[in-house]
């Protein structure tokens, strides 16, 4: 397999510590708030890059952590707790914020077909390994006590900006013209390991610690989960591209000063799913912009979910992705016509081993190049085309959806069983209503419906345009 290696900027053959076995961790979601698609974006295509890796026949263990606590509003330490937002948002306890979306998180995850990790851990679980690698840093002299809370000091390490080429921009990540810098911090970009003493005097959840009662800043959970679970050493670690810094460059930092060892080897960041603006330019997908979109919206207005997880594999997970409706409907009409084509295959022929394992071969070679998703989708296109027989092909997209998850060979639309030139018929007659009805021509728009109607075929106008049935 190669993955591009956001280390080195490199697209690199994926080499593990121990052969045929990989470590990996992601980010887990802040459980204040339901998820956005884009943040499920990411959640998508690491849940490819985890399945390419097990189809390739790598033994795969994935931890992801839960963060119930620590997070600011800003990244850099600053603003409001996240998950007290919440709880005043909705009149709950923090702890009753966070097991609701929790909950919210993997239900989406579950309409997404994305796997639960194997591990998944809260870091409210953790306190102990925290105060632990916490205790540590500062006897190593890597972290200190500043108006009451402990810092990690940056200034200690040779070299901090190891995903290099940050950008002014990317550097002021999280601080913004409404919050005040902490002026405990001896360098600009020292975090808070454990906070005791800060202006969040209605912090919910406080623990015992060496240096006073108090919570945990937010990078340090992602370090200590991973090594409870995986180890002082991992291959792969992933999140979204506004992760890199200073969440992951902080997770590096704190963790190769505890061990003394370089940590993780491959980082796998997803770039974001952008939107339109009010003022023409595309941003960023966030919670903090008020509105935004969620799996249960897409679904209120008509969309299987299925279809977004497509939308997502249509395109590179290093690109940006454009977010808008029309996009989503042109995603949505391709995907019906593809299982349309996949359920009129007809279950017929012999099942050879080697041409199963042949087009197997391909699969692992194309999207185990950087998790090239689209040409994992090109490839099923290819199997309809080759001359291989209907239940070969039935086999190979039943194995490629192993890694795609887009329940192709799932039969439940009432238009499945519809052969190419029946679906060919239906769609020429639907552009032909469209067009009368662009044209005002209704009577002719209502012949057409009532034309299809006498063979049993059901047209609906919906929100991503005509769905029919059978
Ligand atoms: P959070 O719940 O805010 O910690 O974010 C969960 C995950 O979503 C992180 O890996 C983020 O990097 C990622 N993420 C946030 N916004 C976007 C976006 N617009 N597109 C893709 N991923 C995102
Ligand atoms: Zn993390």
């Amino acid at each position: 397999m190669k993955i591009f290696n956001s280390l080195t900027k490199n697209v690199e053959e994926f080499v593990t510590n121990e052969p045929g076995k990989v470590n990996m961790y992601t980010c887990g979601p802040t459980v204040y708030h339901y998820a956005h698609i884009g943040n499920l974006r990411s959640y998508i295509m690491e849940d490819v890059l985890e399945k390419t890796l097990r189809y390739s026949g790598y033994d795969v263990k994935r931890v992801m952590n839960i963060t119930d606590v620590g997070h600011l509003s800003s990244d850099a330490d600053t603003g409001e707790d996240k998950m007290i937002k919440g709880a005043k948002r909705e009149h709950k306890t923090v702890m009753e914020i966070a097991k609701f979306y929790t909950d919210a998180f993997f239900d989406d995850c579950a309409k997404l077909n994305i796997k639960v990790p194997d591990v998944v851990e809260p870091a409210t679980n953790c306190i102990d390994e925290f105060i632990n690698m916490i205790g540590t840093l500062l006897d190593k002299g890597y972290a200190y006590k500043a108006g009451e809370n402990i810092y990690f000091d940056t200034s200690k390490l040779k070299s901090y900006y190891v995903f290099g080429n940050q950008s002014e921009e990317e550097l002021m990540v999280g601080v913004r013209d409404d919050v005040s810098e902490d002026t405990n911090k001896r360098n600009r970009n020292d975090f808070v390991l454990w906070f005791t003493k800060s202006k969040f005097e209605d912090q919910a959840l406080k623990w015992d610690s060496p240096w006073g009662v108090g919570y945990p800043g937010w990078h340090i959970e992602c370090s200590c989960i991973s090594m409870k679970h995986l180890g002082e050493s991992m291959d792969i670690h992933c999140g979204g591209i506004d992760n890199m810094f200073p969440h992951h460059t902080n997770e590096i930092a704190q963790s190769e000063a505890f061990t003394g060892h370089k940590w993780c080897n491959y980082w796998f960041h997803v770039h974001h799913l952008v939107e339109q603006g009010a003022d023409g330019k595309a941003g960023k997908m966030s919670k903090s912009k008020g509105e935004f979109l969620t799996v249960s919206l897409l679904e209120e207005k008509g969309y299987d979910p299925i279809a977004y997880r497509f939308f997502c594999l249509q395109s590179h997970y290093r690109k940006p992705l454009l977010f808008s409706f029309d996009a989503l409907d042109q995603a949505v009409g391709t995907f019906r016509k593809l299982k349309n084509r996949i359920a009129s295959i007809e279950a017929e022929g012999e099942v050879r081993d080697e041409v199963i394992k042949e087009w197997h071969d391909k699969f692992t070679e194309s999207v185990g190049n950087d998790i090239n998703t689209s040409m994992g989708i090109t490839l099923v296109y290819d199997v309809l085309k080759s001359d291989i027989t209907g239940n070969e092909k039935r086999a190979v997209i039943e194995d490629y959806d192993k890694v795609l998850s887009l329940d192709l060979l799932k039969e439940e639309s009432a238009e499945a069983g519809a052969d190419d030139e029946l679906v060919a018929y239906i769609e020429a007659k639907i552009e032909e209503r469209k067009e009368a009805k662009k044209n005002k021509d209704f009577a002719k728009a209502d012949a057409i419906r009532d034309e299809l109607a006498a063979k049993g075929i059901t047209i609906k106008d919906t929100r991503e345009g005509v769905v029919w049935t059978i």
